[in-house]
């Protein structure tokens, strides 16, 4: 039995994982769940799921859950809730499915303590993945990607030697504007952003995949996950998304992971590992899917695309700035305040003036991060609004 804790039960990856933990309770279990603020939604898992600690960063939120009748399990709250648990408490695997860089300092925590840590908070290897990864060495802790496209790749290379690999190859569905044109992309709602053709997901990574943003962090985390070079790293687009991505070895030969889009299927994979379970999720039936096409990315349409594999070229912590002003890019066009195009004009003017620190410690990428949203904050007051 394997005992999980879950930071950000009450988004799309963490109800996905707890369907797992539910479709296996002779395999996993629940010891803790963490949450920023939906109470409404964390009620019911602790009911069913009986953690005994939850975390609420939201400290009113927190409060509110304190004075709710029914409630036994213990109740923290703060960032530093979420060290603490991190840290300190009785789990065998951390399933990271917190949004943005709020990942980090607990994805250290258990890293620090030689864990498994199934990790879809990707923002936590774009800003720290050169401290993480010597981390990882050195307390012998273990990432298993739960990104479909990193999940891919990791069951692509078991068995293979690392140095018979010429290229990994990325798949990316496109997102909602596959087809649209640059003029057009200036005009685009958040309703037409938030409706991706193919995955549920938060809204932060969904309008992340309509700017191809999600394909550029994913491009920094296969980097820091598997250790190629960026010109190791091919985008391709794949509007069906039945392939989740593919190894290209030496001798031309490609490996490619395939199955209907089901984030169920690298959770499980990445809680269970090295054991294949069992489950009831959708069959792919090849004579059901008609056609499987590919093009290449238009990087002069999508921009954060090509923003995000040039910091793979300075490294630092210029990761850490793209993912920054990224983030408070998204925030501010979900609130209506900036147009669609605006995002990579904002990221590209933090990149551009912000400096970048080699081989950065903890210390240095939290200052960059915070220098990061006040400039962006600042700029956004005078060029862009
Ligand atoms: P979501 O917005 O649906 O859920 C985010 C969760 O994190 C919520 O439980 C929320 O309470 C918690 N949270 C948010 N901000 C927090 C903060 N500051 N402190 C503490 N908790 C906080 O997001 P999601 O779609 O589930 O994505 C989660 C992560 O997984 C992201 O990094 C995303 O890129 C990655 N990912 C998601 C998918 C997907 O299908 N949804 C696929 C691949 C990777
Ligand atoms: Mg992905």
């Amino acid at each position: 039995m394997k005992k999980i804790l879950i930071l950000g039960s009450t988004g799309s990856i963490g109800i996905n994982t707890l369907d797992v933990v539910r479709k296996h309770p002779d395999k996993f279990s629940v010891s803790a769940l963490t949450i920023n603020t939906r109470i409404d939604l964390l009620i019911p898992q602790i009911k069913e799921f009986k953690p005994e600690l939850v975390v609420v960063v939201d400290e009113t939120a927190a409060k509110n859950l304190k004075n709710t009748a029914g409630i036994n399990c213990k109740i923290l709250s703060g960032v530093e809730g979420l060290v603490y648990i991190a840290s300190n408490f009785d789990y065998d695997i951390l399933l990271g499915a917190m949004v943005g860089f709020a990942g980090l300092l607990p994805t250290i925590e258990a890293v620090k303590r030689g864990k498994r840590i199934a990790l879809a908070n990707k923002e936590t290897l774009v800003v720290a993945g050169e401290l993480i990864t010597s981390l990882i060495e050195e307390y012998k802790a273990e990432i298993i990607p739960v990104d479909s496209e990193h999940s891919a790749i990791y069951q692509c290379l078991i068995g293979e030697n690392i140095n018979e690999v010429e290229k990994l190859i990325l798949t990316a569905s496109g997102g909602p504007f596959l087809n649209k044109n640059e003029k057009e992309l200036e005009t685009v709602t958040i309703n037409e952003a938030l409706a991706h053709p193919n995955w549920k997901m938060g809204n932060k990574i969904t309008i992340d995949s309509a700017s191809l943003m999600n394909k550029g962090l994913e491009v920094i985390e296969a980097h820091w996950l598997f250790g190629f070079p960026k010109e190791k790293i091919e985008v391709v687009i794949h509007p069906q998304s039945i392939i989740h991505s593919m190894v290209e070895f030496k001798d031309c030969s490609i490996k490619a992971q395939m199955g209907i889009p089901d984030m169920r299927l690298p959770i499980q994979y990445a809680l269970s590992f090295p054991e294949r379970i069992e489950n009831d999720f959708a069959k792919t039936d090849f004579k059901k899917i008609k056609e499987l096409t590919f093009f290449e990315p238009d990087f002069e349409k999508f921009k954060c695309l090509k923003l995000a594999y040039d910091t793979l070229s300075s490294s630092g912590t210029t990761p850490c700035i793209l993912n920054a002003a990224n983030e408070i890019a998204v925030e501010k066009f979900l609130k209506g305040d900036i147009s669609f195009n605006k995002i990579p004009d904002i990221i590209d003017n933090a990149l551009n003036n912000i400096e970048n620190h080699k081989s950065p410690d903890l210390d240095t990428i939290i200052e960059c991060d915070k220098e990061t949203r006040r400039f962006v904050g600042k700029s956004l007051l005078c060029n862009f609004s």
